[in-house]
């Protein structure tokens, strides 16, 4: 029985275990990554982030050439091989995959391929294709992510109904689609079939999509989708999925009645479940939330003191950036420093067409929470650039203390919102106050000057729109 010592044990190369297994490196301990997948990079890099957007980007390439007819630009009909968009999507994951293990490889972390098991607080067994292998630490870190969640109801084990991993192997254009959750998953995914040809009946449960951000902001991204899919249901529930042929068979309740509608495919994505079955948890005291996400404290560390837990695994928003983040926070835990994961800010962010983004606290949130905001809101028909390319449905909106003045929180819909996003995040963090983001000169024509103009909004000296003064106007000095 081979057993190696090693300082730290991250469990999961996402983008939560490799920054986790990098940052601990470069800080000079010994590392040991561990990965069942036959590829680096988690969720995000194989079947999540990287692969959604490079498909997302296909279909924005295909919906500006159909529509640039009046603009006296025509394109004949795309005609598209699936093959090739297959595979071009893959050189693009194996580039970014190939780079983590080069990273790897250079700040000499050791990566395992194979299922790790933790046999007790201090030893993590390795199954690898050579055999069994076992590692005992200092520390561990988990970060095994999520899983699509699959309801029993809809399990019957037919291909035609997939989670996001199999949608985006995009075997096939279905002819008609139903796609169940209207979270930013089923939206994007929704987006994508559409724009190469399927008709979309979108079902979700609850009263609208795209829960957690504030209703104006989802309005032109629901308008889209209305427009462009045959259907979007909200209230609606598929209560049962049956085979029928080559085709899926779904029982839907919507407004009072029940009926059966046949599908070619059917994506479900109605949320994710933790990573945490099946990792030996029961041998170390790790504990579990209802949910079965590692309960974790502001500092990552689980009930179990040689034990971490970032990223999806560990709960709260299911997103990259915050698995990234709290891998900081767990390293520099380890190596005794004060960091802890409180008062961040993550954007969130839907690439559908208008984009959607938002960070901080919504109106929503300070409405539920009895704290009282201003808003200021700058429409983007007012943006000469967005006027430039004809996407002049979006919406710039700050969420600001009014006595303060401090930027609480922003949200943009719109072309190009997730890459806008950034400097709301960095505005927050920094205390900023809508006066800092008002004189703050932002460069024209770009989409950025909807941030320093809805600014402008809320002091009621905006230039290219006419607003009411909401603020009081400090006194010139
Ligand atoms: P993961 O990325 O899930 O990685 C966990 C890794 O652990 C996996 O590789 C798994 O194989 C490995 N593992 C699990 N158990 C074991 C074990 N016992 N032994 C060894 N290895 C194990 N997020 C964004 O921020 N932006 C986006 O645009 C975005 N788009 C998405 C689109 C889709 C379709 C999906 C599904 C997700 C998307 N996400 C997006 C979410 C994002 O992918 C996750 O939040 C992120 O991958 C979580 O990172 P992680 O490191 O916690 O876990």
């Amino acid at each position: 029985m081979k057993t190696t010592k090693t300082d730290i044990v991250v469990l999961g190369a996402g983008p939560g275990g490799y920054a986790a297994a990098f940052y601990a490196a470069e800080l000079g301990k010994s590392v040991v990554m561990v990965e069942m997948d036959k590829r680096l990079g988690g969720v995000c890099l194989n079947r999540g982030c990287i692969p959604s957007k490079a498909l997302l980007h296909a279909s924005k390439l295909i919906k500006e050439a159909e529509e640039s007819g009046f603009r006296g630009i025509e394109f004949s009909k795309p005609k598209i091989n699936l093959t090739q968009m297959r595979q071009w999507k893959e050189s693009i994951l194996q580039k970014l995959a190939q780079g983590v293990a080069d990273i790897a490889k250079k700040r000499g972390v050791t990566v395992v391929y194979g299922r790790g098991y933790f046999e007790d607080s201090k030893t993590l067994r390795v199954e690898t294709s050579g055999g069994q292998t076992f590692f005992t630490f200092d520390q561990a870190i988990i970060a095994s992510g999520s899983l699509a969640a699959m309801p029993a109801a809809f399990d019957l084990g037919n291909p035609r109904i997939m989670t996001s991993t199999e949608a985006l192997e995009i075997e096939d254009v279905p002819e008609r689609m139903l796609i169940i959750g209207g979270g930013y998953i089923g939206m994007e995914l929704g987006t994508v079939y559409r724009t190469l040809g399927s008709t979309i009946v979108l079902v979700e449960a609850l009263g609208s999509i795209l829960q957690g951000a504030d209703a104006d902001l989802v309005r032109p991204v629901l308008r889209y989708a209305e427009k462009n899919f045959a259907e979007v249901r909200t209230n609606a529930r598929v209560l049962k999925m049956a085979t029928s042929g080559k085709q899926i068979k779904a029982t839907i309740e919507h407004e009072g009645q029940t009926r059966d509608e046949l599908y070619d495919r059917v994506l479900v994505s109605v949320g994710r479940t933790p990573n945490s079955r099946n990792l030996g948890l029961e041998n170390t005291k790790v504990t579990l939330d209802e949910k079965g996400f590692v309960k974790v404290n502001d500092r990552q560390q689980t009930a179990d003191p040689a034990i971490y837990a970032i990223g999806d695994v560990a709960g709260g928003v299911l997103l990259a950036h915050k698995a990234s983040k709290e891998a900081r926070v767990a390293v520099e835990v380890i190596c005794g420093e004060m960091s802890e994961f409180k008062d961040i800010v993550i954007p969130a962010v839907v690439f559908t067409d208008p984009e959607l983004a938002w960070c901080g606290m919504t109106e929503a949130e300070a409405k539920e929470k009895g704290i009282e905001v201003q808003t200021a809101k700058f429409p983007w028909s007012a943006s000469g650039r967005a006027l430039s390319f004809d996407r002049t449905e979006g919406m710039t909106k700050l969420i600001i203390d009014p006595q303060t003045e401090r930027i609480l929180g922003v949200g943009i819909v719109g072309v190009g919102a997730g890459d806008l996003i950034s400097e709301a995040v960095v505005a927050i963090e920094l205390g900023a106050t809508a006066r800092d983001l008002a004189e703050s000169v932002h460069p024209h024509p770009t989409l950025s000057e909807t941030l320093s103009e809805a600014a402008e909004v809320f002091y009621g000296v905006a230039t290219n729109i006419y607003s009411r003064r909401k603020a009081k106007q400090e006194p010139a000095v």
